[in-house]
């Protein structure tokens, strides 16, 4: 027999960007519970990086950079007021990037990379090899100091704008908010059901408990597609795999908290303020295979310590792999689900959900409360998914 509760916004999906809705939610007054499948925050959102791109919302163009921009904004904020509330620091920090090129390909992108970032007037400034030696020795030892072989980087920029989270400790902080603000919390929830008349939803029924509310997001990551699809929904998703790496070195007269992000091509360098270093990421469509694979790993590995001479055989720790939640054409899934008048959808942010799950709650509150959204939402617009071609996405 199933009991039942009746709760004014219902969230299925305990990733980052659930637990940011609940938690813009709740900051708002308004009652709210998550249901989760899983685990909260375990999933893409536990094994990202946490980079948060450099913005610029005075010289945004597209509503995807205005999100960006605002998603910075927000980030700031969240980090101190959820310090305040839960006693936990997320890790956010305006650490800089330094974009490097070792090959005369990446020499090339990186350069059209710095026209992008002059025409939105986003601060960088070029950095000798020399440089690097000197500004960040931990990372990059001095050649004579290095026993490895290093390929040399012919060009590095360096970017003051970029930030980054921890985002285990980002969304342990969410969590514990949304349980000081009263968010109901229920995870390991079995076969999610939505239960719909002609123009709402009217509840979302799992195993042993039915949940009836106003309003209801669906925020379940690459899965969400399979959430719906009963319902008649077309949500097409493509879950994107993605491995990192970690590392650590020990930290011997170096301050805390001050090494960069390191971005060659794809890949990256991600130092956290406490010595570990992760180095990411693979880029595979393999399905919802989760797993690390061994010939990734390696390569990924190859590629780190060749790039930093303080990464090697002997601080390397573990592996792990998340799944991105991917979209047809790149951007994600914002707004009304399926002409219901009561259901959000708000997904597919692909490598970008840790960077722009700020202002995604913003924007979906704002929505569902009636009011204007501070982004223009129409090139996220779910409704754009019944006119894509099952050969784009599978
Ligand atoms: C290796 C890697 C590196 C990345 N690096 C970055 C980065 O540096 N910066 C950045 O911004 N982004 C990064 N990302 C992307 C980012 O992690 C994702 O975009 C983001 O975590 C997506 O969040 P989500 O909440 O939509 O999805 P998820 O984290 O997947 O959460 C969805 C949740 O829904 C639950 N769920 C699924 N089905 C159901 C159901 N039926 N009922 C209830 N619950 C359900 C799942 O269990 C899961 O907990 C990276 C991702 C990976 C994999």
């Amino acid at each position: 027999m199933s009991t039942s509760s009746s709760i004014e916004n219902i969230i299925v999906g305990g990733g980052v960007i659930g637990l940011s809705i609940a938690y813009e939610l709740a900051k708002r007054g308004r009652p709210v519970a998550v249901l989760e499948k899983d685990r909260f925050g375990r999933k893409a959102s536990w094994a990202g990086a946490g980079i948060l791109a450099p913005a610029n919302g005075a010289t945004a163009n597209h509503p995807q950079e205005h999100l960006e921009a605002l998603s910075h904004q927000f980030h700031e904020q969240w980090s101190s007021e959820l310090k305040v509330l839960t006693g936990i620091d997320n890790g956010y920090q305006r650490c800089g990037g330094l974009y490097v090129a070792r090959t005369a390909g990446e020499v090339a992108s990186l350069t059209g990379l710095t026209v992008e970032w002059q025409q939105r007037e986003i601060l960088f400034e070029p950095v000798s090899e020399m440089e690097l030696y000197r500004r960040w020795p931990l990372l990059f030892p001095a050649p004579e100091s290095s026993s490895n072989e290093h390929q040399m980087i012919r060009k590095s920029i360096w970017v003051p704008g970029e930030s980054q989270i921890s985002n285990p400790h980002h969304l342990e902080a969410l969590i514990v908010a949304c349980r000081k603000l009263g968010v109901v919390m229920r995870e390991g929830v079995q076969k999610a059901e939505i239960k719909c008349s002609k123009s709402k939803v009217n509840s979302v029924a799992v195993a042993g408990e039915v949940f009836m509310g106003e309003n209801y997001f669906f925020a379940a990551g690459p899965w969400t597609e399979q959430l719906v699809a009963p319902n008649g929904i077309p949500l097409p998703m493509q879950p994107v795999r993605g491995q990192i790496a970690l590392y650590r070195i020990a930290l011997v007269g170096e301050p805390a908290g001050c090494w960069p992000i390191v971005n060659e091509g794809s890949r990256y360098l991600v130092p956290r303020r406490d010595g570990h270093v992760l180095a990411g990421a693979t880029i595979e469509e393999v399905g919802f295979e989760c797993r690390t694979t061994d010939d990734e790993i390696a390569e990924l590995r190859t590629w780190a310590e060749g790039l930093s001479a303080a990464l090697h055989e002997s601080n390397y720790l573990k592996s792990w792999a998340g799944l991105r939640p991917g979209t047809y054409d790149g951007f994600a899934y914002l707004g009304r689900l399926g002409g219901l008048d009561n259901a959000f959808v708000a997904t597919g942010h692909f490598k970008g959900g840790l960077q722009l799950s700020t202002a995604t709650a913003v924007v979906m509150v704002d929505l569902a409360e009636g009011k204007t959204p501070a982004v223009d939402l129409a090139p996220f617009d779910p409704s754009r998914a019944q006119h894509y071609q099952s050969t784009d996405i599978k």
